[in-house]
């Protein structure tokens, strides 16, 4: 009989959960708002009530959970070490408080790592072993893909591409370092670059946009002025391409990928970030390393998750 699972995504903002079949089939999907601020213990009970809402009468016949968390987190123990959106969420064992409540197996991933392992098996890198992929919003992740396996690292903290170190001394990160990618390409940053280069007088569209408050600038309304011509947005668009193409030069030297896959919010803008991303890779990586390997948007969507997560479960009940 066909295996049925439930599987969830847990975001700062959002909670999504589906009932599941392998290899990708997402029969019911249900989101909520998280709430982070209510605590874990009441973020559990919403996870848990979603899970048995989503399953219905087939809840009796649900083999296993599979649940994708931000990071870091401890795949095997099933343990959050901390999540930055997730206030009060430190050493928590995820894994434990949801297979006592809901009487099921559950097993826990990482979600940019486990987005990696669905865009290979489901999206833009099927049939390509050597996947990477990275995501660009608030945060920037990935998950490094090798001969078909998800590379965990020792902890399983591996891939963390937005904290690889582009600039020595460049702008703070959210990780405690400096010059992360994550400081100089994400949602977040371009929208503080903008803010810092209105402010210092710059002339552009983003002000009127953003109701004459530099303040309400966010990487959407940058995003908006660009495709409408402002220069600066526009500007701003490149320089964040130029550092991920600049971290996808280092990931293609230590990995030799066969494609690159991004997905995120950021990476919607289409050509405006993908053009300098080319430019930066063929500009600094030898062409043996970029003329075999496409880097191209992701192809998943909202459901990358839930892919993923539902992968992850099944490589261990099916
Ligand atoms: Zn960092």
């Amino acid at each position: 009989m066909t295996k049925r699972y439930v599987v969830i995504d847990l975001g700062g903002t959002q909670i999504r959960t589906a009932l599941a079949t392998a290899p990708n089939h997402l029969h019911r999907t249900i989101r909520m708002e998280t709430l982070a601020d209510q605590g874990p213990d009441a973020v559990l009970r919403r996870i848990e009530e979603a899970s048995r809402q989503v399953a219905g009468d087939a809840w009796s016949s649900v083999e296993a959970i599979g649940i994708i968390a931000p990071g870091p987190l401890d795949p095997w123990r099933g343990v959050i070490l901390e999540a930055p959106n997730l206030p009060g969420w430190e050493d928590l064992p995820l894994k434990d408080r949801l297979s006592s409540s809901l009487g099921r197996p559950v097993v826990v991933g990482n979600d940019a790592n486990l987005a990696a392992l669905a865009e290979q098996r489901f999206g833009a890198g099927q049939g390509k072993p050597h996947t990477i992929y990275i995501t660009v919003s608030t945060g920037i992740g990935g998950g490094v893909i090798i001969d078909g396996q998800l590379l965990l690292g020792a902890r399983g903290l591996a891939a963390e591409v937005g904290h690889m170190t582009l600039e020595a001394n460049g702008p703070p990160c959210t990780c405690g370092n400096m010059g992360c990618l994550e400081a100089l390409a994400s949602g977040p940053a371009i929208a503080r670059d903008a803010r810092a280069a209105i402010t210092a007088g710059r002339e552009s569209s983003l002000l009127a946009l953003a109701g004459n408050d530099p303040r309400r600038i966010t990487a959407r309304l940058v995003g908006k002025a660009a495709a409408a011509g402002d220069s600066l947005a526009i500007e701003l668009f490149q320089r964040a391409g130029f550092y991920i193409g600049l971290g996808i030069v280092n990931l293609m030297n230590l990995f030799n990928p066969a494609i690159i896959v991004i997905g995120g919010g950021v990476s919607q803008v289409g050509d405006l970030i993908f053009e300098p991303i080319h430019q930066t890779v063929q500009a600094r990586a030898g062409h043996f390393y970029w003329e075999d390997c496409p880097i191209v948007p992701a192809a998943l969507g909202d459901d990358v998750g839930l892919l993923g997560a539902l992968a992850m479960v099944a490589d261990e009940f099916e």
